[in-house]
């Protein structure tokens, strides 16, 4: 049934563009409930791009609204499917959304996979602003798991990359936020953080707050006060901090973003630990796990439980402190057991989907690869010649050879098909042996194969084809001398060659030439064959 209040007959593009303002807005409700419709629809259609930005668009909100495990899901399916069309920038982002949503179910080796593997593949795209997000969103990874200096150095791999650019008012959110996010993380680690480190980490706080009023986006506004609030609270300001901190929980309860208000609430916890208030931190930490333990946060719950703990001991309630310990430990194995299940979970879906890729993969190979030889086969090279063609530039020689065993029906018929057959494979290795990664080779016909070359520069004094036909002769040679017998006792081979030279040819002449490299391969059979006979393209 049509979801009128989505659906109101736009098309996939405006509707994907909806639910990234929707996004854009801090509206993660109804930015998810849209980008949802379109994965029904582009999955019915079978439109793969409209489907991969769908599914990114899905996981990046479930994941702001805490369905971490359907935006895992959906992160996964996400590069799953920009895998199939071969989207790399796609993919990226796709491993990015997965990596973060990773990070917070608390699958920590999960996410540090998909962000290398994010990395890996960034680092071949040119896209300054794709580049920083990727090195930011490793940074974030490190920073969340306690490797400070590793985050530290990451979060300034992302501001290098963007140095002299235009960048979008998003990513600068981003590098501003985590930087100010790392000097907190160290602090509620318990480490020593300097007044300085502190002081800049309020004033990058200070310009991303400008950024997220800027947009008008809610969630940027509530997570930048906190996140001034909470570092404010370490310099000894309590009123500013107090203030940022009230303005950050009034908009996330407006908003519903109950993460951002547990935030609020640890913070002031965390605060009082460090003034070491105990009898004022106790029962703020003992909300924070509460609740922690309604949004499923295990990471927050058992920390908070930890430190409700120390309170208790700090207090001299030694009763509390134990009953807190043994809750503490308690959670802690229901924290690991929980992932465990959550990460077996999704462990079988990404399986699942990768055997779905695979099989996608293996189809589209065998659409284009001859199982024999493994090289090409007919539909792939004359899909692939026109490019060639056109692909050479002034001055470049094209070189269209024909290569056919010779009386192979003699070999089957004395030595047997399956001797045949290991003859083709052999001469397919041996072919591949001799060209190069911009050469195509293939195997166009039951024992005869085709390759193509651009020969860049002009040719030498020798004339056109002088080079090429001493090329293809040092080919034919080797066919002749290969040492057969190890295939079977008395077996010989030898080919014949027909190849057509033409400087920079029309690039949709691609069935001239061959036509003229076959007159070319019948001549050399009747020469006698185990010869080459190459001329210049005849234009009649
Ligand atoms: P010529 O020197 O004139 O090319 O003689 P030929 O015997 O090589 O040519 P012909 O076209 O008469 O025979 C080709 C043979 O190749 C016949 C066919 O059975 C065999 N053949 C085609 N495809 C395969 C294959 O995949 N495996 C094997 N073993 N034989 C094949
Ligand atoms: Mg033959
Ligand atoms: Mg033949």
């Amino acid at each position: 049934m049509t979801d009128v209040t989505v659906d109101g007959g736009e098309d996939t593009a405006t509707l994907l563009r909806r639910s990234e303002e929707a996004r854009t807005r801090g509206e993660y409700r109804e930015g998810r409930r849209i980008a949802e419709h379109v994965v029904v629809r582009a999955t019915a259609e079978g439109d793969d791009c409209a489907l991969a930005e769908a599914l990114r668009l899905v996981c990046n909100q479930a994941v702001r609204l805490g369905d971490l495990e359907d935006a895992a899901r959906a992160g996964a399916e996400a590069f799953v499917v920009a895998d199939r069309v071969g989207d790399v920038p796609g993919q990226v982002e796709a491993l990015n959304l997965l990596a973060f949503s990773y990070l917070q179910l608390a699958l920590f080796d999960e996410a540090l996979d998909a962000i290398e593997r994010s990395t890996a593949r960034v680092v071949t795209l040119v896209d300054p602003d794709l580049r920083s997000a990727t090195f930011n969103r490793a940074g974030t990874i490190r920073s969340a798991m306690g490797d400070f200096d590793d985050a530290g150095e990451l979060f300034e791999r992302a501001t290098r990359e963007l140095s002299g650019q235009d960048v979008s008012s998003e990513t600068r959110f981003c590098l501003l936020t985590n930087t100010a996010d790392l000097v907190l993380n160290r602090a509620y680690s318990g480490g020593l953080v300097p007044a300085e480190d502190l002081r800049r980490g309020v004033e990058r706080s200070c310009e991303s707050l400008v950024l997220a009023e800027e947009v008008g986006n809610p969630y940027r506004q509530a997570l930048t006060l906190l996140n001034r609030g909470s570092l404010t609270t370490y310099l000894d300001d309590p009123v500013p901090a107090t203030r940022d901190l009230e303005a950050s929980r009034e908009l996330s309860r407006a908003h519903g973003y109950r993460s951002l208000e547990l935030g609020v609430l640890e913070a002031y916890a965390m605060d009082a630990l460090r003034r070491k208030d105990f009898a004022a931190a106790a029962p703020l930490f003992d909300e924070v796990a509460r609740t922690a333990d309604e949004l499923n946060d295990a990471t927050v719950l058992v920390r908070a439980q930890e430190l409700l703990a120390r309170c208790h001991e700090e207090l001299g309630d030694f009763r509390g402190a134990l009953e807190a310990y043994r809750r503490f430990h308690e959670l802690e194995t229901r924290q690991r057991t929980e992932t465990a299940e959550v990460r077996a979970r999704l462990l079988t879906q990404t399986v699942e989907l990768q055997q779905l890729r695979s099989h996608a993969e293996t189809l589209d190979r065998q659409a284009h690869e001859d199982t024999l030889t493994g090289l090409r086969n007919r539909r792939s090279f004359d899909a692939a010649l026109p490019a060639l063609l056109a692909g050479a530039g002034d001055g470049d020689r094209v070189c269209v050879c024909l290569l056919d065993v010779d009386h192979f029906k003699v070999v089957n018929d004395t030595f047997g098909h399956g001797v045949g057959d290991e003859v083709l494979r052999r001469l397919g290795a041996l072919l591949r042996e001799d060209v190069r990664q911009q050469d195509l080779l293939a195997r166009i016909g039951g024992e005869e194969f085709a390759l193509v070359c651009v020969l860049r520069g002009s040719a030498s004094s020798g004339g056109l084809v002088d080079g090429v036909r001493r090329r293809l002769d040092r080919v034919r040679r080797k066919v002749e001398q290969a040492d057969w017998g190890q295939t079977a006792d008395g077996l010989h081979v030898t080919v014949s060659l027909g190849a057509v030279v033409a400087v920079r040819p029309d690039p949709g002449s691609g069935t001239e030439l061959l036509r003229q490299a076959d007159q070319l391969l019948y001549a050399a059979k009747a020469a006698g064959r185990n010869r080459v006979v190459a001329r210049p393209l005849s234009r009649c």
